[in-house]
């Protein structure tokens, strides 16, 4: 899965009362992962640590503080630089300094991500983001470079085993090698999908 779908928003067809009873569905429609850094629940300590995000702030839009298009699942650590800051409405071209909304926009769209795992903006408003929010915070580099590898390792698998027959009397070992090699990067994906903590946790 790319590190930042786009949102489909989905609201659930009970409407609540309060923003926080919607932050299971908010998890299930961002593939449990935030929408500024696209960082993942387990990658973060679960679900606690995760906000209901207003995308337009609820100190300056009050009449939309439970309105489900306006909430997003973010880090808390994105969520609070984010805070009430609204620079403007956001501009189809991106070319305006606003947040480009996780539900219009393919954040992928926004940025470049250089061999190193840093993020850099294609247009004001990713600039704008990048800055504010802090996306190249070191945690987030780390991520982005293990995800990275994890693509080209799995390219990589490919090829070798495109070889196998020139392997020459060491196919035990080399066998055993690509099984470790592929059970690492299972288990990775694994813990990405895995939910650190239970139900019990979701408010
Ligand atoms: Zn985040």
């Amino acid at each position: 899965m790319s590190r930042w779908p786009l949102i489909a928003k989905s609201p659930p067809t009970q409407q609540e009362r309060h923003y926080r009873l919607y932050k299971e569905a908010l998890s299930i429609e961002s593939g449990r992962r935030c929408v500024y850094c696209g960082i993942t629940e387990a990658e973060f300590g679960g679900l606690r640590n995760f906000h209901v995000e207003h995308y337009r702030p609820k100190s300056r839009f009050a009449a939309l503080a439970n309105d489900y298009d306006n909430l997003f699942f973010a880090c808390g650590i994105c969520n609070v630089f984010k805070g009430d800051d609204w620079p403007g409405d956001p501009d189809p071209s991106n070319n305006a300094i606003a947040y480009p909304k996780p539900s219009n926009v393919d954040y992928n769209s926004l940025f470049s991500v250089d061999d190193g795992g840093a993020v850099s903006g294609r247009n004001p408003a990713a600039v704008y983001l990048i800055e504010r929010v802090h996306l190249n915070r070191a945690q987030l580099i780390v991520s982005r470079r293990f995800e990275k590898a994890l693509e080209e390792l799995s390219a990589f698998l490919d090829w070798v085993h495109a070889f196998r027959p020139q392997y020459q009397g060491r196919e035990g070992d080399l066998e055993r090698l690509l099984h470790l090699v592929v059970q690492l990067a299972q288990y990775q994906v694994r813990i990405t999908q895995a939910r650190p903590y239970g139900p019990a946790d979701q408010r």
